[in-house]
């Protein structure tokens, strides 16, 4: 059952379900030896990290713990010659260094696009072999024709007998290069199976496990996706980004769990009322951002007032209960691409809207266009 099918005449109905939570197990006991390396490893990281000012997250701490336990010379070099440099470890650079020495990413996408043009190569190895299947179709009757001329001549038996000869042999080609033809085509298949394997891992990556839309990942692709078709093409960009109101109060007064439940709830509306249009992630916690390549600015702003509406009108209930957990609401910030702006320019554009929008009293769309009054509205008060 969708989310859609629970809804009706103006009403959520959401819980009910039970949250899937991974619990890893430890299945191996560490020695003595082992956690004593460990704890020394990390007390060391911690040390290091807290010099050079790093923000303990679970990522640099993977990277800092790499270092001090010596498990990638590479990834240790690099840090000393940074170190050894003074480079200060802000958050792009620990995101760049994450990406360059743990993340999968580009291993599966080396092996998805080696897996295509191995499968290309396939494909015509075997269409090589089904012409010599047919050329030497095309031999043997060639030769049975030869062979039909012969009988008319006197001592032409032996001729035959070599002619029979080929023909069996030239058949036993034909079955043998049948055979790898057909294991080729098997190949081949389970070629494709594997890729379609790892273009669904590849898309679970960009996938937020609570809502099912793109997560952060995902949009930043599509950022620099669309940024780039702006600056080459010229295709218009409108990003929209909106917070839910409130939402802490509402996890203190109903719970962590219903919230969840929200949070998958807006992240349907704003995928049914998106459409093929664009492009929709979590962008953080309880943020979304939505993208509309082709799009500008008024095409934003009245899709951000259609989701606004719809989120704003409906009641939420639990569907076993029937506890009336009352209107969620949410504010919006929109901004669009202009020539000389960058991703982090349009990205802080949009996040300004949306912190004007919650201060002017939530529930609202802004856009770039308020915020440009503000400035020149301040500018005014100063001179
Ligand atoms: P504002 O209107 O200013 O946005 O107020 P707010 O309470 O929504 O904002 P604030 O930043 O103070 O709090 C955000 C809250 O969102 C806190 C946190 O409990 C909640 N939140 C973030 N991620 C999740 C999540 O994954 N699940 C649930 N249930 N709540 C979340
Ligand atoms: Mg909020
Ligand atoms: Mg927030």
């Amino acid at each position: 059952m969708t989310e859609s099918d629970r809804r009706d005449n103006g009403v959520w109905l959401i819980g009910g379900e039970t949250q899937k939570r991974d619990i890893k197990k430890m299945t191996k006991f560490l020695s003595d030896n082992d956690k004593e390396f460990i704890w020394s490893n990390s007390g060391t990281a911690i040390n290091m990290m807290t010099e050079y000012e790093v923000v303990p997250t679970p990522q640099n701490y993977q990277l800092w713990y790499t270092h001090t336990a010596q498990s990638d010379l590479n990834l240790s070099k690099v840090l000393e010659s940074m170190i050894a440099k003074k480079m200060a470890f802000n958050e792009d650079l620990n995101e760049k260094l994450y990406e360059r020495f743990f993340s999968s990413e580009k291993e599966l996408r080396a092996v998805v696009e080696t897996g295509a043009t191995f499968q290309k190569e396939l494909a015509k190895i075997v269409s090589v072999l089904k012409d010599a299947g047919n050329d030497t179709s095309e031999h043997t009757k060639a030769l049975m024709e030869h062979m039909s001329r012969l009988s008319d001549f006197e001592g032409s038996q032996e001729l035959k007998d070599i002619i029979h000869l080929v023909i069996d042999d030239t058949d036993k080609i034909k079955e043998q290069s049948q055979k790898l033809e057909t294991k080729l085509e098997e190949s081949t298949v389970k070629i494709q199976g594997l890729q379609s394997n790892l273009e669904n891992a590849r898309l679970e990556s960009r996938t937020d496990a609570l809502t099912n839309i793109g997560n952060r990942k995902f949009f930043e692709e599509k950022i620099s996706e669309y940024h780039k078709n702006f600056q080459e093409i010229g295709h218009d960009l409108c990003l929209i980004l909106c917070d839910i109101d409130f939402f802490k109060k509402f996890n203190d007064n109903y719970g962590h769990q219903i919230g969840d439940q929200v949070l998958k709830v807006v992240a349907h509306v704003i995928k049914k009322e998106l459409g093929l249009l664009g492009s929709a992630a979590r962008y953080g916690g309880e943020e979304f951002a939505i993208l509309l390549p082709k799009a500008k600015l008024q095409d934003g702003i009245e899709l951000a007032d259609k989701i606004r509406t719809v989120i704003s009108q409906r009641i939420i209930k639990n569907k076993n209960t029937g506890a009336n957990f009352g209107r969620i609401t949410m504010s919006f910030g929109v901004a669009s691409l202009r020539r000389g702006i960058s991703i982090d320019d349009l990205i802080q554009k949009a996040d300004s809207a949306l912190y004007l929008s919650k201060s002017a009293g939530r529930n609202m769309v802004q856009s770039e266009l308020e915020l440009d009054q503000v400035v020149s509205g301040s500018d005014s008060i100063s001179a």
